[in-house]
C-alpha cells in the first residue's frame, strides 16, 4: 500500500518534513512577513492536503481574527492555521487564506541537488525558500 496523496503538486513545493506530504506552491505566496511565536511563517492562496480544526477567535498583532488550525492529513502534525474571518477591516484580505509555519515544511529547495560542476557550494544560500 502506498501513500495516497489527495493532491499531487508538481515542481517546487512546500511539503510536510515530516511525511512530504504535498502543501502548497511558492506562486501561491501571497507574503512572507509573516511571523508567529516560532518564527517566520508565510501567507498562502491555497494549500493542499490539510484538515482544519474547530474554530476559534484569536487576538493576533493586528486584531481580532476567527482561525482554524490547519494539520497534515499524512501525519497529523499542525502545521499553521487558515484565518476564517478577519475582524478589522483592513485584514480581511487574509479570510481564505493560510499560514505555514515555515519551520514545520520542508521548502522548495530542501531536496535540492547542486549541479556537480563546482564543489564550492558554501557561499550558496539554501535557505532563500
Ligand atoms: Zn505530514
Amino acid at each position: 500500500m502506498g501513500r495516497l496523496f489527495l493532491v499531487n503538486l508538481e515542481g517546487k513545493m512546500y511539503s510536510c518534513k515530516h511525511c512530504s506530504t504535498h502543501l502548497a506552491l511558492p506562486e501561491d505566496i501571497i507574503s512572507r512577513s509573516f511571523h508567529c511565536k516560532h518564527g517566520k511563517a508565510y501567507l498562502f492562496n491555497k494549500v493542499v492536503n490539510v484538515t482544519v480544526g474547530a474554530k476559534e477567535d484569536r487576538m493576533m498583532m493586528t486584531g481580532l481574527h476567527t482561525v482554524v488550525d490547519i494539520f497534515c492529513v499524512g501525519c497529523g502534525s499542525i502545521l499553521g492555521w487558515k484565518y476564517e474571518a478577519a475582524h478589522e477591516k483592513n485584514q480581511k484580505y487574509k479570510e481564505g487564506k493560510f499560514i505555514l509555519e515555515r519551520f514545520k515544511v520542508a521548502g522548495p529547495n530542501g531536496n535540492y541537488y547542486w549541479t556537480s560542476t563546482d564543489a564550492h557550494v558554501a557561499g550558496s544560500d539554501p535557505d532563500d525558500a
